[in-house]
């Protein structure tokens, strides 16, 4: 019994160095949640000494070399093979972390860093002035700085291989092409079917003013409606909404703007889906690694789910719209069901991702994949990229790109150093379709139910299938044991073509 003792106090003495770095992130996190909230305009400056000493101290936790002994030494130890399924995957995470922290040499990280922060000025710079030229010289650095990168974390493998397999655990080039070309060819006679149908929404139904306290006043009710919690989370206004903590402090941020209410709305309805899934992650595993979301993708699919499978279908709104009525006071009275729902899911390519259409959002996603994995390839060049994009989304969305800021310059990702994460958007989809799918079957009235306005029995399904498990599995492993299928892209794309034939009478 004195060896098993023995192991316990190993592992137990590493995670205890792995919960205290979770606090020390969670600390970090909160000052830039205040930093993107109601930070003073004179305390930016203050509050950027304080980040960067944060992510110098947490840094030095996850590099610490008592940590990579622990793990030597745990794996060496005679009863590890007595540790629990749950116990082995802490360690792989563990190791996960710790090579991805100490592979890297730290002048990379810190000329990563300093180049991305350059960057990230210039790129706004840029955006400004419309000009790519401006933007070139920096990404190519970032570009040759993120491939060493990869190339430190797993020589043997491909460098974009490595980053996808960073943002979405389990994924290749190989596995995303095969979904994303049947998601391309499968989006693409939809979309053009609906561009084409002769009956259109009338999205001025949803021009109207709307004050910023009765779109807080709606996107807190929305918060009960969904059961995101907000004993255990806020609901603060920021320029770029996101979502940030963990179990009882996880909070959302979303933006008013008084000509368009959907912004908030449907902010609200992502970031809660976001939140819930925090609220709900395994108590019992908390502060340790399998006690955290899976991915990005699947977090993405939890706000993707509350966002457009619920909150834009016409059940949905037969509940609400009542109900934004008497909160609006007059504002929405003149709203009817019908054309308010068809002109919630209005399908037109655009040119601007984030305002894209959950129909075409994906073919934005493909055309940033595709350009990324031919720039690590190297059949293209940076300086190649205004032309590369503008070809690819006059291919892919027919729509004519008329300069850089609306075009190549228009999301922040690649200044941020952020390659092989835009992916994780559209997987969200492709999850989405298939958790419908099996939830579907568990349960058969899900669409009565939110007509009633209950979502009690959903949320408990996604609680019970996906947040409960945490980060117990990879997401292809996770979305397999949930429905039984390996990840496909049909149940998406079927349910995308029965819901939108509704509408626009395919
Ligand atoms: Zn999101």
């Amino acid at each position: 019994m004195a060896k098993i003792t023995t192991k316990i106090d190993l592992y137990d003495k590493l995670l205890q160095k792995y919960k205290e770095i979770v606090l020390l992130n969670n600390i970090s996190m909160l000052a830039y949640w205040d930093l993107e909230t109601y930070i003073p305009s004179k305390g930016v400056e203050q509050r950027s000494e304080e980040v960067a000493l944060l992510s110098g101290l947490l840094h030095e936790r996850q590099t610490d070399p008592e940590i990579g002994q622990l793990l030597v030494e745990i794996k060496n130890h005679k009863e590890y093979s007595n540790l629990s399924e749950f116990e082995k995957r802490n360690l792989e995470l563990i190791q996960r972390d710790y090579d991805q922290q100490t592979k890297v040499p730290k002048e990379l990280v810190t000329a990563l860093a300093k180049q991305t922060a350059l960057a990230y000025e210039t790129w706004k710079k840029a955006k400004e002035e419309s000009n790519f030229g401006l933007f070139e010289p920096f990404l190519v650095e970032i570009l040759d700085l993120v491939k060493q990168t990869a190339n430190y974390i797993d020589p043997s493998k491909d460098s974009y291989d490595v980053l996808l397999d960073l943002n979405e655990p389990g994924f290749t080039r190989e596995i995303i092409d095969k979904l994303f070309i049947e998601l391309r060819d499968g989006l693409i006679p939809i979309i053009q079917a609906c561009v084409k149908s002769p009956k259109q929404p009338d999205v001025s139904v949803l021009q109207r003013h709307c004050s910023e306290s009765v779109q807080l006043n709606i996107a807190t009710d929305i918060a009960k409606i969904i059961k995101y919690d907000l004993e255990a989370g806020r609901i603060d206004p920021t320029a770029h909404p996101f979502t940030t903590g963990f179990y009882d402090d996880v909070r959302v941020t979303v933006h008013y703007d008084e000509n368009d209410f959907t912004n908030s709305l449907y902010g609200m309805l992502h970031e809660g889906g976001h939140g819930l899934y925090e609220q709900n992650l395994p108590r019992k595993y908390k502060y340790q690694p399998i006690g955290f979301y899976c991915s990005m993708g699947i977090h993405e699919s939890q706000s993707r789910f509350i966002e457009n499978i619920i909150g834009r279908s016409s059940e949905f709104w037969e509940f609400y719209l009542p109900k934004l009525k008497t909160l609006g006071k007059g504002i929405f009275d003149d709203l009817t069901l019908e054309p308010l729902v068809f002109a919630l899911n209005e399908v037109k390519p655009s040119k601007i991702r984030i305002f894209a259409d959950p129909v075409t959002y994906s073919m934005h996603i493909i055309v940033r994949y595709e350009i990324e994995k031919e720039l690590f390839a190297g059949k293209i060049t940076v300086a190649d990229l205004p032309k590369v994009w503008n070809q690819k989304m006059k291919e892919y969305l027919g729509v004519t790109i008329e300069n850089d800021a609306e075009g190549v310059l228009q999301d922040s990702h690649w200044a941020g150093g952020s390659f092989g994460y835009f992916p994780d958007y559209a997987l969200g989809n492709i999850y989405d379709g298939q958790l419908l799918w099996k939830m579907e079957q568990d349960i058969p009235s899900w669409r009565e139910e939110i007509k009633k306005g209950d979502l009690s029995k959903i949320v408990n399904w996604m609680i019970t299938n996906v947040h409960q498990k945490g980060n117990l599995l990879q997401p292809l492993n996770l979305i397999k044991e949930i429905t039984g299928q390996e990840l496909s892209t049909k149940y998406y794309l079927d349910f995308i073509k029965k819901e939108y034939s509704k509408y626009f009478a395919l």
